[in-house]
């Protein structure tokens, strides 16, 4: 009987190990943001549906965070 609760105390560590590889890979993904190639346009979005980017004429692109920064964008007000 004991052993039977070790399998499952087992069982449910390693289901729960794998639960949070893909907690981890969901962050990497969500680490995407929207940016507004418009001239005025300073800020990277989390929202591709924020007000702030709606007001945008130019094309939207994807970008990670370090790239956004990295090109001079600053976080969005309304949707962070
Ligand atoms: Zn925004």
């Amino acid at each position: 009987m004991k052993r039977t609760i070790v399998a499952i105390v087992l069982l449910v560590a390693g289901m729960s190990g794998i639960m949070s590889v893909d907690a981890k890979y969901y962050d990497a993904s969500a680490s995407e943001v929207y940016v507004c190639t418009g001239k005025y346009a300073k800020k990277y979005h989390n929202d591709y549906e924020c007000k702030g980017l709606q007001k945008c004429s130019a094309e939207i692109i994807t970008l990670t965070v370090e790239e956004a920064e990295k090109r001079g964008y600053t976080k969005c007000k309304i949707c962070y």
